[in-house]
C-alpha cells in the first residue's frame, strides 16, 4: 500500500440504520434485543499484550486486518509512543490506503475493553495481491520496533511467514481459521453495542421483504457458511464442539473470476453493480422454457431455473445478452449453488439455523435476499438464512482474540 491516503473514499456501509442501538445503560436494548455491557472479555486476560493490537486474516482474495485502537497512549514510555501514535495515525488519519486499502468505518466498535485497556476495534481490508506493499508499509512505520509478533490466520499466514520474518523481523504466530471464525463470531455478536445478527422477514415477497435483527445469544446448533474465495461450511454444537461438514470451490473467487471473464469487469464492486441491472432468464433456462408452464407434479414453479446459462448454447440469445444479464446470471449460478449446499447439509446435520458470512456477501443483497429466499421456500419455511454485520472480518477478530491468550512464550 502506498503511503498518500486517496481522498474521497465513499462509506459503502449497507446496515440498515433502523437497526442502530436504541437504549444503552449497563445493558444495551437493540430493537428490543438485551446486549451486555460493552467489553471485559477480561478472562481472555492474564497480562497486558504488547502493542499495537492486531489481529490478521490473510485469504485468498483479501487480508483483512482488525486493529484496537487504545483511548489512551500515556502509559508507554516516550518511544513507544511516538512509535504507537506513528502507526495510529495513518491507520485511523485514512479511510482508504494507497488504491485498494479500505478501513470499514461503518463496522468499527467503539467502547471496547480488551485486558484492561479501552478503545476502539477498525476493520481495515486490502487485496492480497497487495501483501508485498502492506509489508513495505510495515517496514516504514517500524512496527517491528514494538510488536513481538502478529496472530495470523488464513492461508497466507503461512504463504506468507517466511518473508514476514525475513522482511519486518516480524513472527507470525498461526491460528486455525476455523476456530478463529467461531471466536470472531461470539465476540462480536456480543459486544458489538448495535445488532450484529439479522434476517430477512418475509423473503418470499419482494415487497415486504424486510432487513430484521436476530437474537443470536443462544445460537446452538447452527450451520456457517463462509463464502469467502471459495466456501467452507462447519456445523456448530456447542462453543467447543464443531466440524467442517463440507465446502465447495465454487465460491466468492469464482464469481468473480467468471465475471471478468464474461463481462470485462475490473473489481467486485463493478461485477455487483452489473449484476444489479441484469436480468439472469436472459441468460439461464427456466422450467416454463421447457415444459411451457410449472412442472407441478413436483411442485416446481415455470420461473425456477431448470439450467444455469441454458439459454447461451443458443447464438441468437448470445447476440443479445448483455453484461448486466451475464453478471446476475453468473451471480445468481453461484449463489443458488452455495444455497443448495448449504440446505443439503442443515438437512443432513439436522440443523435449522444457517449463518452466512464471508466478502461475497459485502454490498451484496442480492445474494442474501436469494439466500433468505431459498432457505425458507425449499425448507417448507423450517430453515432460517441469518447473517453477520461483520461480514468477512470474523477470522481477523478471531485471530485477535488469540493474541489476547497470553500464556505464549513470545508474549513474556
Ligand atoms: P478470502 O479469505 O478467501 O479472501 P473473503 O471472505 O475475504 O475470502 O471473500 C473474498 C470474496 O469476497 C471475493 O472472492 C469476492 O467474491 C468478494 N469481495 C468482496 N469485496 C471484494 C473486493 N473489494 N475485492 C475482491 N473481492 C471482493
Amino acid at each position: 500500500m502506498a503511503e498518500k491516503a486517496v481522498n474521497g473514499f465513499a462509506d459503502d456501509s449497507s446496515s440498515d440504520k433502523s437497526l442502530k442501538k436504541h437504549a444503552t445503560g449497563d445493558g444495551a436494548t437493540v430493537n428490543g434485543i438485551e446486549k451486555v455491557r460493552n467489553g471485559s472479555p477480561d478472562s481472555f486476560c492474564d497480562i497486558r499484550p504488547s502493542m499495537p493490537l492486531f489481529g490478521m486474516d490473510i485469504g485468498g482474495t483479501l487480508t483483512k486486518l482488525v486493529y484496537f485502537e487504545p483511548a489512551n497512549f500515556d502509559e508507554f514510555d516516550l518511544e513507544e509512543k511516538e512509535t504507537l501514535q506513528t502507526i495510529h495515525r495513518y491507520l485511523i488519519g485514512n479511510v482508504a490506503y494507497g488504491k485498494s486499502g479500505i478501513r470499514d468505518v461503518h463496522l468499527e466498535m467503539e467502547n471496547q475493553t480488551i485486558c484492561g485497556r479501552t478503545g476502539k476495534i477498525h476493520f481495515i481490508r486490502f487485496p492480497t495481491s497487495q501483501m508485498l506493499s502492506f509489508i513495505e508499509l510495515a517496514k516504514s512505520k517500524n512496527f517491528s520496533g514494538l510488536a513481538s509478533g502478529i496472530c495470523a490466520t488464513g492461508g497466507g499466514a503461512y504463504m506468507f511467514e517466511e518473508i514476514f520474518a525475513k522482511e519486518v523481523l516480524l513472527q507470525l504466530h498461526k491460528y486455525d481459521e476455523m476456530d478463529c471464525l467461531l471466536k470472531g463470531i461470539h465476540y462480536i455478536d456480543r459486544y458489538n453495542p448495535f445488532s450484529e445478527c439479522y434476517f430477512f422477514r418475509n423473503p418470499r415477497d419482494t415487497e415486504l421483504c424486510k432487513k430484521m435483527p436476530f437474537d443470536f445469544r443462544n445460537p446452538y446448533p447452527y450451520l456457517v457458511v463462509n463464502i469467502g474465495s471459495g466456501v467452507s461450511i462447519l456445523a456448530v454444537r456447542s462453543k467447543t464442539d464443531y466440524s467442517r461438514v463440507s465446502g465447495t470451490s465454487l465460491g466468492g473467487g469464482t464469481f468473480l473470476g467468471l465475471c471478468c471473464l464474461l463481462t470485462g469487469c475490473e473489481t467486485f464492486e463493478e461485477a455487483i453493480e452489473l449484476a444489479s441491472q441484469g436480468d439472469s432468464k436472459n441468460i439461464d433456462k427456466l422450467v416454463r422454457d421447457i415444459y411451457g408452464g410449472d412442472y407441478s407434479k413436483f411442485g416446481l414453479a415455470g420461473e425456477t431455473v431448470a439450467c444455469s446459462f441454458g439459454h447461451m448454447m443458443s447464438k441468437e440469445k448470445r447476440d443479445t445478452s448483455s453484461r448486466e444479464d451475464l453478471a446476475r446470471a453468473t451471480l445468481v449460478t453461484l449463489t443458488n449453488n452455495i444455497g443448495s449446499i448449504a440446505r443439503m447439509c442443515a438437512k443432513t446435520e439436522k440443523i435449522e439455523r444457517v449463518v452466512f458470512v464471508g466478502n461475497f456477501l459485502r454490498v451484496n443483497e442480492i445474494s442474501m435476499k436469494l439466500l433468505a429466499y431459498a432457505m425458507d421456500f425449499w425448507s417448507n419455511g423450517s430453515l432460517k438464512a441469518l447473517f453477520l454485520e461483520h461480514e468477512g472480518y470474523f477470522g481477523a477478530m478471531g485471530c485477535l482474540m488469540e493474541y489476547l491468550h497470553l500464556n505464549h512464550p513470545w508474549q513474556q
